[in-house]
């Protein structure tokens, strides 16, 4: 017998050869629900103190420690899993995604496999076909980086599809390329004006809208497309917590949920039957239009919603657009458009007025920052509310971070905020290539995504996927980016993105668990492993620490615990 089969029979050994007899069951009121020994439990408490055994009962942690002292859990009922050495982790936290993006694979065109424009056709042809009678398309994840300085054209489409409106979402989900059937039903023109944080891509010769409608634009064909029933977000969560359980995920946060759309609803439902298999937490979209209005309507929605696993925490802000839409704020102008900075979603009074707003009403803030413009005015507006209501513990979040001023990086930790990153894009890719480098100029391009500084500087700082903007969203392919900031085919010194921005395994870990729990006020009940806390955990096939880094991305989760109950089991090892 060699020694992987060695490890895979000792996994299945479950019961564990020094069962106490039934009488001392009886008389053993600690016996636990599972005893999972034998591992390397890396607990990610406070002194990261590294342990052997965990008992788990009724849905919590109730030991942590050496194989010798775990057995007194034991009890004729007790599960034991002997891991042979494989690690455990505390269940990851994606601190910033859309599940709702789950449902796509059900209704709408996928892009993600293809990366050609004639795929994209293809994909359109075949959709179409296999969807007679359809009143519109949609579909989603074309990237920008195949139609650089203008968006696609709905001659594309038209040649596919000119009966019924078709809209396709761009992969960051900022533009929407749409047809002149959709076109000519929204009324768009040539003389129809862009509206206030949007752009109707216009062609240079003929002045006619190109089919390219990028950011508040895309809202001008919205009533054209319903929204989804309850039925069908509530079948996408459900795929997509079967997608995240398996990346051993035990917590999401719903980075945009719609107060008009039916999201809460179908989350509402979920719990109400008990189908949430994870937790999640919320932000609800604040529109720049509504005015602070919308605090109330947010503050009795929040109030509403105190289930275990889905509660709405935040106000979701979208302060600018994003680079590859040239609509990125920045402190500086484009090298492509050298007479522009990008475009700020919402005038600074009217943020700092809403940020106060939330920040008065106990509202934690969630922000969409790309350029380094929008993070500085995104601080601003923090500040703006500490200053008015007082400090607290607001816990305010910047997400994305594409570009970051050295001194902006010190008012996050100033100020208690918390970056929110997606180590998943930290690499020299198509995109750094094709947009990043063209449109920022090479000194910008080359001080995107900082990590470590955040960490240097005392900032909690949280991982996430923004999935579906990121497929997949294992959470492993992102500790190995955020380690390397490579591709991950490559070990070429030159392919790193800014050099010295590489984050520890350790560190890379505590943004995915324990500092997730905090973003989201669960730090003393999840996001490590100690006595008290809820089991939320996984298992590895591999320990992380001893593999090299450029393997981290293909070890795989094996098991997944969601509050003591095991949520997903690698088939191989089902029995
Ligand atoms: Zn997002």
């Amino acid at each position: 017998m060699n020694a992987a089969q060695l490890l895979a029979l000792s996994f299945y050994c479950t019961i564990c050869s020094s069962l106490p007899s039934a009488a001392q069951q009886r008389q053993n009121p600690s016996a636990a629900d599972f005893v999972l020994r034998n591992a390397y439990i890396y607990t990610v408490d406070q002194k990261r103190t590294v342990a052997e055994a965990l008992a788990i009962r009724n849905g919590r942690i109730v030991f942590v420690g050496h194989n010798d002292n775990v057995s007194r859990f034991v009890g004729t009922e007790t599960q034991v899993i002997d891991l042979g050495g494989r690690m455990i982790l505390p269940g990851f936290i994606d601190s910033h995604c859309h599940p709702s993006g789950a449902y796509k694979q059900f209704y709408e065109i996928s892009f993600n496999s293809v990366r050609t424009v004639p795929e994209y056709q293809k994909a359109i042809r075949e959709y179409y076909a296999s969807h007679a009678g359809a009143k519109y398309l949609k579909g989603r994840g074309w990237s920008n980086t195949l139609f650089p300085k203008t968006g696609p054209d709905k001659k594309l489409i038209d040649e596919i599809v000119n009966d019924i409106p078709v809209s396709l979402s761009s992969e960051d989900g900022h533009s929407k390329w749409v047809n002149s059937k959709a076109l000519e039903l929204a009324g768009i023109t040539k003389n129809t004006p862009s509206p206030e944080g949007g752009v109707i891509e216009l062609d240079p010769i003929t002045g006619e809208p190109t089919g390219t409608l990028r950011e508040s634009a895309a809202g001008l064909v919205a009533k054209l497309f319903p929204d989804y029933s309850i039925d069908e977000l509530m079948k996408g969560y459900e795929a997509y917590q079967q997608m995240a359980l398996a990346f051993g995920i035990t917590m999401a946060h719903d980075a945009d949920i719609d107060l008009e759309s039916n999201e809460i609803a179908a989350y509402k439902m979920l719990e109400k039957e008990n189908r949430l298999a994870m937790r999640f937490r919320g932000s609800l979209y604040v529109s720049p239009k509504d005015g602070l209005k919308q605090v109330a309507a947010i503050t009795a929605e929040r109030a509403k919603h105190k289930g275990p696993h889905f509660q709405i925490l935040a106000a979701k802000i979208y302060i600018d657009g994003v680079v590859e839409g040239s609509t990125a704020y920045l402190k500086e102008p484009y090298k492509h458009v050298p007479n522009s900075r990008g475009e700020l979603l919402w005038k600074p009074e009217d943020l700092n007025a809403m940020c106060a707003e939330l920040d008065k009403n106990g509202v934690q803030i969630h922000v969409h920052a790309i350029g380094d413009g929008a993070t500085g005015v995104t601080l601003d507006a923090f500040a703006h509310a500490t200053k008015q209501n007082g400090p607290r513990d607001s816990r305010n979040l910047i997400t994305h971070l594409q570009l970051v001023s050295p001194d902006d990086i010190l008012r996050f930790k100033k100020l208690g905020v918390i970056a929110v990153t997606q180590p998943y894009w930290f690499m020299k890719d198509d995109y750094y290539y094709n947009i990043q480098v063209p449109y920022l100029g090479q000194e910008r391009a080359d001080a995107e995504y900082p990590m470590e500084s955040f960490f240097k500087a005392g900032v909690k700082v949280t991982s996430s996927s923004d999935y579906s903007v990121t497929i997949p969203c294992d959470p492993l392919v992102a500790i190995q980016t955020g380690m390397t900031r490579s591709r991950p085919e490559t070990v070429d010194p030159k392919e790193v993105l800014w050099p010295g921005e590489n984050a520890t395994l350790d560190q890379m870990i505590a943004s995915f668990t324990i500092n997730g729990a905090y973003a989201n006020f669960l730090e003393k009940s999840t996001g490590s492993l100690e006595v008290g806390k809820l089991a939320d955990l996984i298992v590895l096939d591999k320990n992380l620490f001893n593999i090299p880094v450029t393997d981290i991305g293909k070890a795989r989760v094996v098991m997944t615990f969601f509050e003591g109950k095991e949520a997903f089991k690698e088939k191989s090892l089902k029995p």
